[in-house]
């Protein structure tokens, strides 16, 4: 694991967070700074850099991360409604940290095309 990885250290607990679930591939936190009424981030447990980085033998995380990212939609009470799910990658895709994570945002609106 890269030491100076900020969600590395969140995986390996070194760094508080509210975690909302987490198996043996995956983790889901509340994102600090939260941009919509819910927000949460989920990370599979492994250092990936970005989407960019994916390979076929991701498969069995991906999708573990999105079945939990569905579960925890319907728990939030936004399934009915719709919700964002977005991963940034690289500067200009607004990612900021370099750690593999999926947005799940809900409980409002969103444009489209995102600005
Ligand atoms: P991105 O800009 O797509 O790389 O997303 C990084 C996200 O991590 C941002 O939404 C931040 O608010 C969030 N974030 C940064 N530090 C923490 C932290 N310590 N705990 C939870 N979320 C964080
Ligand atoms: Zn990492």
């Amino acid at each position: 694991m890269p030491a100076d990885c900020l969600f590395c250290r969140i995986v390996a607990s070194e760094i508080p967070s509210d975690r909302l679930h987490e198996d043996d591939l995956v983790v889901a936190i509340r994102d600090i700074a939260p941009r919509a009424p819910t927000h949460i981030l989920l990370m599979p447990r492994r250092h990936i850099a970005s989407a960019a980085e994916l390979t076929d033998d991701d498969g069995p995380m991906l999708g573990r991360l999105f079945s939990v990212a569905a579960d925890l939609a319907r728990a939030a009470g936004i399934a009915d409604s719709g919700y964002r799910l977005v991963s940034n990658v690289g500067r200009w895709g607004g990612q900021t940290v370099d750690h593999l994570h999926v947005h799940l945002m809900g409980g409002r609106a969103f444009d489209w095309p995102p600005g």
